[in-house]
């Protein structure tokens, strides 16, 4: 259930209410906003006698069900958007954050050419996977922690952010010492053993929607993160399988404004694992500047003709430097508009 205090609630009132929340069995999440402090209890079932007595405590305004299954996520929990910190750069302000790299790390060249071409372009974030999923066990599958650390370099070297994915719940505390965002890929979205450990993490999260996930499931999957304790929880719509082979994935753009209504996470697009077709990432680009997203992930490499991964949906650097002018426009436009 949800207990809005009133604006003039005071600190102690606040703790009384936490205190008869857990009395009941329920986790008091406290969330405080511009102008007043609302209290999520969480837990299984809110019971209309639970609801009625806090209703009538003192500094409590209205107390009332939580109607989603997902509860910290939910936009009726957090009216206002939340935004993520990364160091200096901003996700979910109102602004469109480019993240930008290769598929896979491949080495000190490879990587270190990608970070200052798309820096050049304007993007603010480097991703690069050190730890790979791939569909087959014979396909290169990483260079797992000397992958981490090119990332740092090609970090101390360009001012980006790094963004790399994690696989297993024992790599979670190495990939955190070397990335700014830790990524959980579509095949991982309901690992739940993997989601419950970045809840204890101090880094912000990009959580990916799983290849057949449902918008729910994947609330779901963010709240998981969320009710263990990590607040900076982004979502990345990077397409949906389809009965269509045409392109890899169905990008469901559908899902951003509609993931904009029910969470107040913020969300991004990853044209180039939806489409599979670097021709198509430029025009899914300006759809996503257009349908409201908080920015974009597109892979980005010196040759994509010899990428050990991702190669056909990869930009190459004056492809990329296409792209952001491209955009830039459209992303003026919705400033204009926002103002
Ligand atoms: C990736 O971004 O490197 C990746 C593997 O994407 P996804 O998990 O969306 O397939
Ligand atoms: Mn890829």
């Amino acid at each position: 259930m949800i207990v809005a205090m009133q604006a003039e609630a005071t600190e102690s009132q606040i703790n009384h209410i936490c205190d008869r929340i857990r009395e009941f069995g329920y986790t008091p999440h406290v969330i405080r906003g511009t102008e007043r402090t609302v209290i999520a209890a969480i837990g299984p079932g809110d019971k209309k006698e639970h609801i009625e007595s806090l209703k009538s405590a003192d500094g409590v305004e209205d107390a009332f069900p939580i109607l989603q299954p997902f509860k910290l996520v939910s936009r009726e929990v957090k009216k206002q958007r939340s935004a993520i910190q990364v160091g200096d750069v901003t996700i979910g302000d109102g602004g469109f954050v480019i993240m930008a790299g290769p598929c896979s790390v491949e080495g000190y060249e490879q990587l270190m050419s990608t970070a200052e071409a798309v820096a050049a372009s304007g993007a603010r974030i480097l991703r690069g996977g050190a730890y790979k999923p791939r569909t087959s066990p014979y396909d290169f599958q990483g260079l797992a922690e000397e992958g981490l650390k090119l990332l740092a370099e090609a970090r101390n070297r360009t001012g980006l952010k790094v963004i790399t994915e994690v696989l297993d719940t024992e790599d979670v505390e190495l990939v955190a010492e070397y990335a700014d965002v830790l990524q959980i890929g579509a095949r991982n979205m309901q690992n739940f053993a993997l989601l419950k450990k970045l809840g204890e993490i101090n880094r912000p999260v990009m959580l990916k929607r799983g290849l057949s996930a449902t918008i729910k499931e994947f609330l779901l999957s963010a709240e998981y993160i969320v009710t263990h304790g990590n607040p900076n929880v982004m979502l990345c719509e990077r397409g949906i399988r389809t009965f269509e082979t045409a392109t890899r994935n169905t990008l469901d753009i559908a899902a951003v404004p509609l993931l904009n209504e029910l969470t107040h996470l913020p969300v991004v697009i990853d044209p180039s694992h939806a489409t599979g077709k670097r021709s198509l990432v430029r025009p899914l680009a300006k759809a996503a500047v257009a349908v409201g997203a908080d920015g974009l992930m597109t892979e980005v490499h010196p040759r994509p003709e010899e990428a050990w991964s991702d190669g056909p949906q990869s930009l190459r650097f004056e492809e990329f430097a296409a792209m952001m002018r491209e955009i830039e426009p459209y992303i003026n436009l919705r400033k204009s508009e926002s103002n």
